[in-house]
């Protein structure tokens, strides 16, 4: 069991982080939410402007929040792949037969352009 108190991140505009208990954390959201006319409110002590809080993230949120900018990449089993890397684990971890890889729009394009050609050269 893990007992270390949950954490959640205030996450500024700027890219800030600022890491509280979860606890805290909402309260401070709430109070966020239910500002609506002033631009600083005073939090266990701390300052914030409204206006610079961009969200208030859960630990696993803000893991996801990371490795997106990190340019990784989530497959369709939850698994996380830095950029550029093939996802194999429905192939790997199932035995099921990898499926047909998706073309984009690049390669496509670049079969239609074989294709012509070919026709091309039938004529
Ligand atoms: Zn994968």
């Amino acid at each position: 069991m893990n007992l270390v108190k949950k954490q959640m991140c205030v996450l500024m505009r700027n890219g800030n982080q600022v890491w509280m208990p979860e606890e805290k954390a909402r309260q401070l959201g709430e109070m966020l939410v239910d500002n609506t006319d002033r631009q600083f409110i005073s939090f266990n002590g701390e300052y914030f402007n409204t206006a610079s809080v961009d969200q208030i993230l859960t630990t696993e949120a803000m893991e996801e929040y990371t490795r997106r900018r990190n340019n990784e990449w989530k497959c369709k089993k939850g698994n996380w792949h830095s950029r550029g890397e093939d996802c194999r684990c429905s192939w790997a971890t199932t035995g099921e037969s990898p499926k047909p890889v998706e073309l984009n729009e690049s390669q496509l394009k670049r079969i239609e352009e074989i294709k012509e050609k070919i026709r091309e050269n039938l004529k």
